[in-house]
């Protein structure tokens, strides 16, 4: 089998643009940067990286005649947005779960960004008090059940579109993306950035790039506060996709890179180092990233820049997942 042999429903505008950054390499004074767009990559509710990845399960859903997409989140949920994006857009149904996977004070944190874009789509919305956890949960397993109940057809899509045969897909496809858009520019990334919750983004840019001819460094940033269990994740996608995807050979242990630092104690908390890249970013380059994912890997990022981590000589994407729905929820914190 090869990427190809998968069918892949369109959803994105193209290939998502990538432009550098260059007033924030100037200012960290080390690698040139630059930024791949998932935020821009689709006319579908503000995009994201969920939208590219639902490109493979979506072919799988209308095969099986699904009528009903159920999935997961936190009640800010990129994820469950995309997926009511997508369902519209089909003519389907969603019904999404969204657990209390943050315990955030603010007080429009179930009514503003994401999920305030959830209802307007008109996805079915069960708000549920439950903990973080990327795994399969019985809500979720209730709301499936819930719909063949009631005569429908459900498709099961897991937290973040990631513990899905088909999960890593749209990211393996991402890194070829990458590669055809390194040769009409000129450039080759020898390090790619990612923030890495449920695995499959990073997990499918491991496998993809790993069959390229010249090596790179794909280093995923933790955004879970949960290192065992997002690496263990990463490990297990990457492995699988690489297989599906024929590559012919097993994956080592130091292709898959999933460093710690950077996400505080808790998933969906901002830290300090989340705050100064979000402002840094944004004052720089005009550029709007999230407090729960893309805020701790930039910070990561600039770390790893200003530290030589990332040497001076380096060309380094930075992939933008998206996310920025999640900024209303989190209003009090920029006062
Ligand atoms: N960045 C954003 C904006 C997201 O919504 C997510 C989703 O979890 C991630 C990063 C992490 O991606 P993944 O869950 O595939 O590891």
């Amino acid at each position: 089998m090869s990427l190809d042999s998968f069918p892949r429903h369109s959803l994105l505008f193209g290939p998502s643009p990538v432009h550098p950054l260059d007033r924030l390499s100037a200012h960290l004074g080390g690698a040139r940067i630059w930024a791949k767009r998932e935020d821009c990559n689709s006319g579908l509710a503000y995009g994201g990286n969920k939208t590219r990845k639902l490109e493979y399960l979506v072919p799988d859903a209308l095969a099986r005649g699904a009528d009903t997409l159920v999935t997961i989140g936190g009640i800010q949920s990129n994820h469950t947005r995309q997926v009511a994006a997508v369902a519209a857009r089909l003519g389907l149904k969603a019904v999404l779960v969204q657990e209390s996977w943050v315990d955030w004070p603010d007080a429009v944190n179930d009514k503003v960004g994401n999920i305030l874009l959830s209802r307007v789509m008109g996805a079915e919305i069960r708000l549920v008090e439950a903990g973080f956890g990327i795994g399969a949960k019985d809500s979720w397993h209730q709301a499936l059940a819930d719909v063949e109940a009631r005569g429908g057809t459900p498709y099961a899509i897991p937290a973040g579109a990631s513990d899905h045969p088909l999960g890593g897909l749209g990211f393996a496809n991402w890194a070829r993306e990458v590669a055809r858009q390194e040769q009409e520019l000129g450039v080759f990334f020898d390090t790619i950035v990612v923030c890495s919750v449920t695995g499959s983004t990073h997990a499918g840019m491991i496998a993809g790039f790993a069959g390229q001819d010249r090596p790179r460094r794909v280093l995923g940033i933790d955004a879970s506060a949960k290192i065992g269990e997002t690496r263990a994740q990463v490990g297990k996608i990457a492995r699988a996709t690489a297989e599906l995807i024929g590559l012919g050979r097993d994956l080592s242990e130091d292709e898959i890179t999933v460093l710690e630092g950077w996400a505080g104690d808790l998933y969906g908390v901002p830290v300090e180092s989340t705050l100064d890249a979000i402002r840094l970013t944004g004052r720089l380059e005009g550029m709007i990233i999230d407090p729960v994912y893309e805020g701790k890997s930039m910070a990561g990022l600039i770390d790893l820049v200003r530290g030589g981590d990332i040497p001076a000589t380096s060309n380094v994407l930075y992939a933008h997942l998206g996310g920025q729905p999640a900024l209303n929820a989190y209003s009090g914190v920029f006062r």
